[in-house]
């Protein structure tokens, strides 16, 4: 058998092992601790002396690797914000490894579709798209460093300072306000870039978990009086813990009156827009300075995949590019490359995954799918009132869900004591899969809803399953 042979048929397996892989998974637990021999079996594996064939390397995944999943492609994995992957962007994945091109720069398909798909993104929120206003990234981690640098950039050279050359040392601090419901990566982006986490002020929020502008106003001029440089507002298009997507009008309105730059992350919740019923909570969203935002969380493209959207193009590729005579490229156009627009120099050809899940369901199909999660969350949020076993923490603003169970006659140390047990509790049973977090200092449960699979029968099965796993812990709890 020739290579090219060899390779057909086993391409051929694999696409049956994945398939099978796929439609089975509902049928099969959420998810489910590694019993001790799978594990040692990947983590002790031996560095291989000698090379196997393809179709022995398919056997092992199919035995070792595909039986143990995260859980995240199963319509009752509620956890994080981590989605099922989209099936066009399965395939495209495939096809893109096989071209394997470094999407840095140049002439080739590769470069033009990702220029293609990150307008369409742009379009598919409603974000300004000037030429070469953006790029993917790893992740909604990744795009952050990417907007914040070049606020960073920008907000020192209106204040005399060129960073690249001089660095921080010197400066009057930059400071940037976020509120207590910022994702942890604007943080991580913020010491990355020399900033220092204590020139991050987290402003007050209101009961609906929206930064609060009157707040937001009172730190600015507390810090401009102290003679410190205020330079940025991170505003969020759905909080990871509850949802909530801020009022961008008002803080639009602010930032330009202040001059500071505003980023929106929409990491997890910016694609909501794309449901009418919803779609209001944007308002304004457009008039960020930059988005970061996750087509690997909402849209389901197959992970990674995240994205920077820019306004100042310019102040971007200012921040990043440098062309060393080993990287010229006369064919560049006028744009030049992406690797002057971010971190990475060698990309990987993320855009066909982002395409082929695009270009399956059409802006009306993903809409159609984040319209059904929403009312899927809404739904939950009924139920979870409707039982007086449960309480509902927020209200419902896109397609998270935040409660806890509170069995009447708890002390609010011991309902604390619970919901912190429960997602571990609910996780271990594999019949659905939640998560937990801080909400005001206290426990609560989340449930994140990006699956339109997922049926309100798998609704009532995980308000069944919380309250199944409470009685389960009870038995191991201290009185
Ligand atoms: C997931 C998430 C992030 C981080 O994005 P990554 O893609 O994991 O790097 C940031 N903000 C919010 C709101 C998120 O949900």
């Amino acid at each position: 058998m020739t290579a090219a042979d060899d390779f057909r048929s086993a391409a051929h397996t694999a696409a049956d092992l994945v398939a099978d892989h796929l439609a089975e998974l509902p049928a099969r637990p959420v998810w489910q601790p590694m019993d001790d021999a799978a594990r040692r079996t990947l983590l002790d594996a031996p560095l291989p002396a000698a090379g196997r064939p393809l179709a022995e390397l398919l056997a092992a995944v199919g035995r070792d690797v595909l039986p143990y999943p995260m859980g995240n492609g199963h319509p009752r994995f509620f956890g994080w914000v981590n989605s099922a992957p989209a099936p066009a962007g399965v395939l495209a994945t495939l096809a893109a490894a096989a071209m394997n091109p470094s999407s840095a720069g140049g002439d080739h398909a590769d470069v033009h579709l990702e220029r293609a798909v990150v307008r369409w993104i742009a379009e598919l929120v409603g974000f300004p798209h000037p030429a070469g206003g953006g790029l993917l990234t790893s992740g909604t981690s990744m795009a952050t460093i990417v907007c914040l640098a070049a606020a960073r950039n920008r907000a020192a050279r209106a204040a005399g300072w060129d960073v690249r050359e001089d660095g921080l040392a010197g400066m009057p601090p930059l400071v940037g306000y976020v509120t207590g419901e910022t994702h942890s990566c604007v943080r991580k982006a913020a010491e990355l870039l020399g900033l220092g986490s204590r020139h991050l002020r987290t402003v007050a929020t209101g009961p609906d978990g929206h930064l609060d502008l009157a707040d937001l106003r009172a730190a600015i001029a507390r810090d401009r009086a102290a003679g410190l440089l205020p330079f940025l507002v991170v505003a969020s298009a759905g909080t990871v813990g509850t949802g909530a997507v801020d009022a961008f009008d008002p803080i639009a309105d602010l930032c330009a009156e202040e001059r500071l730059w505003l980023h929106v992350d929409g990491a997890y919740g910016a694609f909501g827009v794309l449901d009418p019923v919803i779609a209001h909570r944007y308002a304004g969203l457009g008039r960020a300075d930059s988005l970061a935002l996750d087509p690997h969380k909402w849209l389901g493209v197959p992970v990674d995949c995240g994205c920077a959207l820019v306004r100042d193009t310019a102040e971007l590729r200012a921040t990043f590019s440098l062309v060393p005579s080993y990287l010229r490229d006369e064919a560049a156009g006028e744009l030049g490359w992406f690797s002057e627009y971010g971190t990475e120099q060698t990309r990987p050809f993320r855009a066909l995954k982002v395409w082929a899940t695009i270009a399956h369901r059409g802006r009306d199909g993903l809409a159609a799918d984040i319209a059904r999660t929403t009312a899927l969350a809404r739904r939950l949020g009924e139920l979870v009132t409707a039982d007086p076993e449960f309480e509902l923490l927020a209200e419902v603003q896109t397609s998270i869900v935040a409660f806890r169970l509170r069995p009447a006659g708890l002390t609010e140390g011991a309902v604390d004591a619970l919901n912190r047990d429960l997602p571990a509790a609910v996780q271990r049973r594999g019949r659905a899969f939640l998560t937990g977090a801080l909400l005001h200092g206290h426990e609560m449960l989340r449930a994140c809803l990006l699956n339109p699979a997922t049926t309100e029968a798998d609704l009532a099965l995980l308000l069944a399953e919380v309250k199944a796993a409470a009685r389960e812990t009870a038995g191991e709890r201290p009185h």
